[in-house]
């Protein structure tokens, strides 16, 4: 099986190893703290053999080139952010599948937070790596992309899987708790999942990975093609619901 270990970096990112003991290989998904990277690798008696940025941001791909030149590692980073990324040895779009060892992962294009935006699916092992476009009770904030193109990327994400799990990059969910009670008030599904965040957040445990069947259910922003939605943040158009909450959000 595939072991993720997954620990706190810089403020409130997560760095995440994706280890396979048959062939040996690790990921690193996104590289926010080089030191803390190799570090967490040395403890697990892990080897980085390759690095999968999700997006430029340099709390994702700002360790790129000094665990490149501490492992000797692979690059694998978004095709469309090359220019923005260093170390880059495979260029990925939608549709493309890599490998760690034999167990293949499959890249989205979830394009919003920022243009070339990916993220990494392992069908395989039912689980995600999402980076900044999909938060637990919330996304990313749509810092290059636009709303049809976010709302696009969401639905993809939404697509898979109800199992599978969701690894986002930070831990950002109790401040999206109070954006998601205020945006869907009446939705108790939300309402318990809120109580869960509190309690486990109290106890300093991590809130992630979610998962794509918890989301659906609670998640103001997979939540806007939902008639009721709509009624109250947009009118009548999954696109439109979805700009009217992330712009609400970005004033909150
Ligand atoms: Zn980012
Ligand atoms: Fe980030």
């Amino acid at each position: 099986m595939l072991e993720v270990h997954q620990f706190p970096c810089l403020s409130d990112n997560y760095g995440f190893l994706l280890h396979d003991p048959v062939s040996g290989e690790t990921a690193c998904i996104d590289t926010p703290d080089a030191a803390v990277c190799l570090h967490e690798a040395a403890g697990k008696c892990w080897q980085i053999s390759q690095i999968w940025n999700t997006h430029w941001h340099p709390d994702h791909a700002g360790g790129n080139e000094a665990i490149k030149a501490a492992t000797g590692c692979k690059v694998v980073a978004p095709a469309a952010e090359a220019d923005r990324i260093a170390g880059i040895d495979t260029a990925v779009k939608q549709g493309d599948i890599i490998r760690l060892g034999d167990w293949e992962a499959h890249v989205i294009d979830v394009g919003g937070h920022t243009l070339g935006h990916v993220a990494y699916h392992l069908p395989a092992a039912d689980l995600a790596f999402v980076g900044d476009s999909l938060f637990a009770l919330g996304c990313g904030r749509m810092f290059e992309g636009t709303a049809p193109q976010f709302w696009a990327s969401l639905s993809r994400l939404k697509a898979l899987p109800p199992e599978t799990m969701i690894y986002c990059a930070h831990e950002y969910t109790e401040s999206n708790a109070r954006f998601a009670l205020h945006a869907d008030p009446d939705n108790k599904a939300l309402q318990n999942y809120v109580g869960r965040v509190r309690s486990t957040r109290e106890q300093g445990l991590p809130t992630v990975p979610t998962s794509i069947a918890r989301e659906l259910a609670s998640n103001p922003f997979l939540r806007t093609d939902d008639p009721a939605m709509q009624a109250r943040w947009g009118n009548g158009d999954a696109t439109a619901t979805f700009a009217a909450l992330r712009a609400a959000k970005d004033s909150f």
